[in-house]
């Protein structure tokens, strides 16, 4: 396929890109509604998605079990010198890294099609938006990613000529032979997962995993980690924090931005539905907050995603009704389980648990059976704007001031009380 960008950067890694990767074709993703059908069309033909009778538009992937979560361990900052990757990220030598993922990345492509996916963090042409360009080889990735971000054509016409975008190269790490079958769920054995950082390039190399911020780079590696060290540059700040609006009874209006580890409830927090009388609260971002001074000198933030990858067990009408009534068409989850009404359900789901379905392994569960049906960490990826409670300024480009920040932390074991509202998953943070 001819690129249709008029960037010569862009079309040179591109071009790079696919020597060292090898795919069989190039496809340069449009962001349109038809391009999301045929690639779901084909993952359901190929096995991959299983479309659910219960929601219009919606599927459900299984991961491989070695493949359900971002893992920290084989997470890298890379940067010239160990201190600058700061006391708790794990660093590697990027000479060294880049030559062994290299390496990895030879010929990792074969048998397989590149999507080349531009996408904006923030509202496309806000001042405080960032362009980057993912490379995969996995289309429930490209998909993911049109609801996690703002993808495609209107993304290369902001870039036009020589506009600034951060490269995002990812891979699978599954390369098919001629006449080989694939797999639901191709992906690299762990110790050949690399998710890694150079912040002093602006680059993300991640190799070997399908599974959400290891593999949807414009989340934790270029919202949070790769957008920290520019922020820190260009004197602003990129933070794993909600954004909500509280209106109080008199109509005065509060912004909050609130800092919690992963699976800590952010997302149940940024859809609070209040008891007080006269209070009102709105959904702006339930993940990750960019925060800019303003002209009067106070915060401003925007939520750089379009969507929401959050944590399914625990979600519910009794813990998040904003949630559940977003996730009802348009839906990818991942690793939850299947009723056979075909619907999806997870543990700390509303109502009795059905009597039989099938696991997020693909495996036959009844009520009685010693497993999770759903894995701890299965995940709905939503558009932001089918939420409820969305803010009508959550896309504003100037972003709103922040008048309170909120910081929280995980407690060991959750009170057993609020098992489900604070979600049992247990990841690193
Ligand atoms: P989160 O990360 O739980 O911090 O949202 C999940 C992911 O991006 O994989
Ligand atoms: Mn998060």
């Amino acid at each position: 396929m001819k690129a249709p960008s008029n960037h010569p950067l862009l079309n040179q890694w591109v071009q790079e890109c696919a020597r060292m990767c090898e795919p069989d074709r190039i496809h340069w993703c449009d962001g349109s509604t038809e391009e999301y059908n045929r690639l779901m069309r084909q993952m359901a033909a190929g096995g991959a998605a299983i479309p659910l009778a219960k929601r219009p538009n919606s599927f459900l992937f299984r991961s491989d079990p070695s493949d359900v979560a971002r893992v920290e361990d084989r997470t890298f900052i890379s940067t010239p010198s160990r201190i600058e990757a700061g006391p708790t990220n794990n660093w590697t030598d990027p000479g060294e890294l880049k030559r062994t993922m290299r390496g990895y990345y030879k010929g990792c492509m074969r048998g397989r099609t590149l999507y080349v996916i531009p996408f904006s963090m923030g509202p496309i042409g806000s001042p405080l938006a960032k362009i980057g360009v993912e490379i995969t080889d996995s289309p429930y990735v490209v998909c993911n990613m049109h609801i996690m971000t703002r993808v495609g054509s209107r993304v290369l016409a902001v870039l036009g000529t020589e506009g600034e975008f951060i490269p995002c190269l990812h891979s699978i790490g599954a390369p098919l032979a001629p006449g080989q079958k694939d797999v639901p769920w191709p992906c690299a054995p762990i110790e050949q997962k690399y998710i890694s950082h150079f912040p002093d390039e602006n680059l993300i190399w991640s190799y070997g995993s399908g599974y959400g911020g290891n593999a949807l780079l414009g989340k934790k590696c270029l919202a949070l980690r790769i957008a920290s060290a520019v922020a820190r540059r260009e004197r602003w700040m990129a933070e794993h924090m909600l954004i909500l609006r509280l209106t109080d009874p008199a109509g005065r209006r509060f912004h909050i931005a609130a800092a919690f580890p992963s699976a800590c409830g952010k997302t149940n927090l940024a859809m609070i539905h209040p008891t007080i009388p006269g209070w009102k609260a709105e959904c702006i971002g339930d993940d990750i907050c960019w925060m800019k001074t303003g002209p009067d000198g106070r915060p401003y933030a925007i939520n750089p995603e379009s969507g929401f990858f959050g944590v399914a067990p625990g979600t519910s009408y009794e813990s998040n009704p904003a949630a559940m009534d977003s996730l009802k068409e348009n839906i990818i989850f991942t690793n939850c389980a299947l009723t056979d009404e075909g619907d999806i359900w997870w543990e700390g789901f509303d109502g009795p648990p059905p009597s039989h379905a099938i696991d997020w392994k693909g495996k036959d569960w009844t009520p009685g059976s010693k497993r999770d049906a759903a894995h701890p960490n299965a995940r709905f990826t939503a558009p932001a704007a089918q939420c409820p409670v969305i803010s009508q300024d959550w896309e504003k480009p100037e972003g709103v001031p922040i008048d309170i920040f909120v910081f929280g932390g995980r407690r060991r074991r959750p009170p057993t009380s609020a098992r489900w509202a604070t979600c049992g998953a247990t990841l690193s943070p």
